[in-house]
């Protein structure tokens, strides 16, 4: 740790976001590049860090540096702090390392008493505004440092109305004066001490404030939802105020160097005239359309842009910018990768890298596999008739339906009980958060395309619309009113966060097409990565499907999903009921053309893409009726007395007793069934030969039909040798029988610890393996996959046990070793053996990353996603530099 705890802008740059946080290292950098920054300095992260090291103090060494950096700042501006004439104002901000926005405290215009008021008066000739300041700041103080929980806007509001006015800026010097005092004597009555007069002991403790809000609950909220760590700690960044409530000549506004929402390369934000910093963020006011500004404020207008387009050719990145104007000068006070709805980040990702602001490998780099999971979000349908009933901004993208809620504490209690829920709110703070996380959508009446909703909706993905001021939601009540009709909690709505449309009702939506800007960035993907890229599918539909999204084949088909169809379930019933092996045998041969056809249809979407068929894995009683449920039917036929159907229920019941295991994940499952039952097996085997013939009978080349037979649940190798016979025997036979040759692979699935600790072993029998990493994760761990989840696994991450869900994201150390040692031991036994995962993991990009190093062939997943993996095979590829484990291997 170094032991210098304040910088001065002039000390940082960009590099020093861990130390300085993100805002302080941008002001500091942006000043280097000459931009107007007003003044100022930052304490470190590691002075939060130490502060609550030592019990939440400021130690009177930090105090010192503080002391000497104000001074430092003192004589830059020419004005001293405190000062009776001409008094220097500053603004206390945090700064987290990880952008967190509007989690933590801010207070501006400190360092003004009942003197310094006047000293600011003189200094702008302006009494109303130097008291417009100062009552902002008792506010804002109150407020944040000393924790008054009172409504200040209620005194506000009764003064007005006292005096016959409607807006702030027509309360005159003298309703500011009486504000002022009453805002004095509400906080003298709430805290028993008097408003401090003093600008360092308020400098201080506006310090102590924003390291003490990273620990508050929704600061925790956010960090949890957005896996931002905890001991990260924020920083301070002290600075110059400037002044946008200086009249119309002045304002504040937010802009983003291209559209968030969309991408599109303008400038695109809002502002607000004669208004002060968080006005905009808090959504208090609606404020206007940047593009006016250009209207009215050319000259400010065409600087802003060439600032930002300097910021961007800088950062190579689109920037969130905080502006304010002075009296018609413009300065900067922020400036931030900025946040983005998916389809932006693909759009501006694309455009930069065609633009020459970046090249492609950055531009693969710069999209997170979660956007592209966004993008594949529902759309309303285009070919409904919608009926909107109102129409706000469109302020983060995607549809959301769901029944309407009021407040944040019912959207989660709701979502908790399964309802997919739209919550509604005038406008959202941060104590919101944890309802917002639970909702589908969020709805506001107020507030503009950056105001809290707007901003924290798009960095969740969530479909939004603000500032539907149609809508006149009644928060107590739950009720909003909208064009004449009231719509109540539990009444079902849908909005449009890509128009700002609000619709009553339910509306038919539709699956995104993959077109344009993300085809491009998936195609540069597909260029860079060596992974190949499948899918589980087991219908042609999920089939076509997954060729639509990029599937280079099928890595999983669970034909246990076909025996699961309507009308084939009878007679796999029969099938297990079967006395004997010429009764079952029966059975299997009516299954085998229901099978057969299924094997059509997928290898015809599947043409000249490899097939991996998996023989039938799951016990036999999932075939067969619920065992409670079973009882409670024979219990009431046995009281009706004898009959034909108690008979066959009593054979039933004796069956699925007798299938009956303790722990069915590890019985009688997987190759266990075909050592036993070797018949099904030879059905299935003979159903995929068979299409294969068919197929190309019926016309289609035989080398554009690739299945690769797959045996589940190996741990011994005797188990595949014994079955791979089996298997080859019925490929030689229908061989025979129908004089085609369809070329096949036989292999196994990984997916027990015995089969990777004697992988050499088994891939003396095995074509081709592919771990089972569902399965693999349960019998390491021990842990059910049934059951775990919802029993003790959240548990054990919120004890820090587990980092992550070992079923979502691979254990690498345990479950990830064993792949690891399966791999290496297969290949040296068998240098040509095709590696592969797929289980859900195969979708999962950092484990994606991790079986890239172990040098596998390819991922499986479901077909959404599909492009997910495309693109994180690409991004495993640039992240090692380009080298995989073979060539690292062969170094
Ligand atoms: C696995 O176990 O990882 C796997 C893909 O098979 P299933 O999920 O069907 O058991
Ligand atoms: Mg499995």
């Amino acid at each position: 740790m170094s032991k210098k705890r304040v910088y001065r802008f002039s000390e940082g740059n960009a590099q020093m976001r861990e130390l300085l946080g993100g805002k302080g290292a941008n002001l500091s950098e942006m000043r280097s590049m000459g931009l107007p920054v007003p003044p100022g300095f930052i304490i470190t992260t590691e002075a939060c860090i130490k502060y609550y090291e030592e019990g939440r103090v400021i130690s009177p060494e930090l105090e010192k540096e503080v002391e000497d950096a104000l001074s430092a700042l003192e004589e830059e501006m020419g004005r001293k702090f405190g000062d009776y004439d001409n008094p220097l104002l500053l603004s206390v901000r945090s700064g987290a390392v990880v952008s967190m926005p509007g989690m933590m405290d801010t207070v501006l215009n400190l360092g003004l008493n009942e003197d310094t008021v006047e000293g600011l008066a003189r200094r702008v000739g302006d009494r109303r505004f130097a008291l417009d300041c100062y009552r902002r700041f008792i506010q804002m103080y109150g407020d944040v440092v000393l924790k008054v929980e009172y409504n200040f806007d209620d005194i506000i509001e009764e003064e007005k109305e006292k005096r016959g006015v409607s807006t702030d800026v027509e309360l005159d010097e003298d309703a500011l004066q009486v504000i002022i005092d009453r805002f004095k004597e509400v906080i003298e009555k709430e805290t028993g001490e008097p408003f401090p007069k003093d600008p360092k002991e308020q400098l201080l403790k506006a310090i102590r404030a924003v390291f003490d809000s990273w620990y508050t609950p929704r600061a925790q909220v956010y960090r949890n939802a957005n896996n931002i760590a905890h001991d990260l700690g924020t920083a301070v960044n002290v600075q110059t105020m400037v002044f946008g409530n200086m009249g119309d000549n002045s304002g504040t506004g937010v802009v983003f160097t291209r559209s968030p929402s969309t991408g599109e390369n303008k400038l695109y934000g809002e502002y607000l005239i004669n208004a002060q910093g968080e006005d905009v963020v808090a959504g208090i006011r609606t404020p206007e359309d940047i593009e006016k500004l250009k209207e009215v404020k050319p000259h400010i207008y065409d600087e802003l842009t060439e600032n930002c387009r300097k910021l961007e050719s800088h950062y190579k990145d689109m920037q969130d910018v905080e502006f304010t104007i002075e009296e018609g000068k413009l300065y900067l006070l922020q400036t931030r990768n900025g946040k983005r709805a998916a389809a932006a980040s693909v759009k501006i990702a694309v455009d930069m890298a065609r633009e020459g602001i970046i090249n492609r490998e950055e531009a693969i780099m710069r999209v997170k596999p979660e956007e592209l999971e966004q993008l594949m979000h529902r759309q309303i349908d285009e070919s409904a008739k919608i009926d909107p009933v109102a129409t706000g901004l469109p302020a983060s993208p995607g549809a959301a339906c769901g029944k309407a809620v009021f407040d944040a504490d019912t959207a989660e209690q709701m979502a908790n009980e399964g309802h997919e829920v739209v919550l509604v709110r005038t406008e959202t703070t941060p104590e919101d958060i944890h309802g917002m996380i639970a909702s589908e959508g969020i709805l506001t009446s107020r507030g503009g395309m950056t105001s809290h909703a707007a901003v924290v909706a798009r960095g969740m993905g969530k479909p939004c619309v603000t500032g539907c001021e149609a809508i006149k939601v009644n928060t107590e009540q739950e009720k909003f009113e909208v064009d004449g009709k009231t719509v109540s909690k539990g009444d079902k709505i849908t909005l449009d966060g890509a128009t700002g449309n609000v619709i009553l009702g339910e509306v038919p939506m539709r699956d995104p097409e993959i077109s344009g800007d993300f085809q491009d960035i998936l195609q540069w993907a597909d260029s860079v990565r060596e992974m190949n890229v499948r899918t589980n599918a087991d219908t042609p539909e999920d089939s076509r499907q997954a060729v639509e999204l990029g599937a280079e084949g099928i890595g999983l088909c669970r034909t246990e999903h076909m025996f699961f169809a309507g009308d084939r379930l009878p007679v796999v019933q029969d099938m297990i009921l079967a006395e004997n092996a010429e009764d079952r045998k029966a059975a299997l041969d009516k299954l085998l053309p229901y099978q057969k056809e299924d094997f059509k249809g997928i290898f015809k979407e599947m043409a000249g893409y490899p097939v991996t068929i998996r023989l039938l894995d799951p016990p036999l009683h999932e075939f067969l009726p619920d065992r409670e449920e079973l009882l409670q039917e024979l219990i009431e036929l046995r009281q009706k007395g004898e009959s034909q159907e108690l008979k066959e229920k009593e054979e039933l019941w004796a069956k699925v007793k007798a299938l009956n295991e303790l722990n069915p994940m590890l019985g009688h499952r997987g190759c266990r069934l075909g050592v036993v039952y070797p018949e099904i097996y030879e059905m299935q085997v003979r159903a995929i030969m068979e299409a294969g013939a068919e197929l190309v009978k019926e016309g289609m080349e035989a080398n554009k039909i690739i299945p690769e037979i797959m045996i589940p649940l190996v741990g011994h190798e005797r188990e595949l040798e014994i079955l791979r016979e089996m298997t080859q025997k019925v490929v030689d036979q229908v061989k025979e029988e129908k004089g085609v040759d369809i070329p096949q692979l036989i292999g196994t699935m990984i997916e027990l610890p015995r089969a990777c600790v004697t992988a050499d072993t088994i891939a003396k029998h095995a074509d081709f393996f592919s771990f089972g990493t569902n399965d693999l994760t349960q019998t390491t761990f021990g842990f059910s996959r049934d059951d775990a989840e919802g029993k003790f696994l959240q548990q054990y991450m919120d004890q820090n046990i587990l980092e992550q869900n070992p079923f979502i994201e691979v254990d690498q150390d345990g479950v990830g070793d064993l792949v690891r040692v399966a791999a290496e031991k297969s290949r040296d036994a068998k240098p040509e053996i095709k590696l592969g995962v797929c289980g859900e993991h195969g979708g999962d990009p950092s484990s994606i990353n991790f079986f890239y190093k172990q040098g596998l062939d390819y991922v499986s997943c479901s077909p959404f996603r599909v492009p997910v993996a495309r693109l994180s095979a690409a991004q495993a590829k640039l992240k090692s530099g380009g080298t995989s484990y073979e060539q690292k291997g062969e170094s």
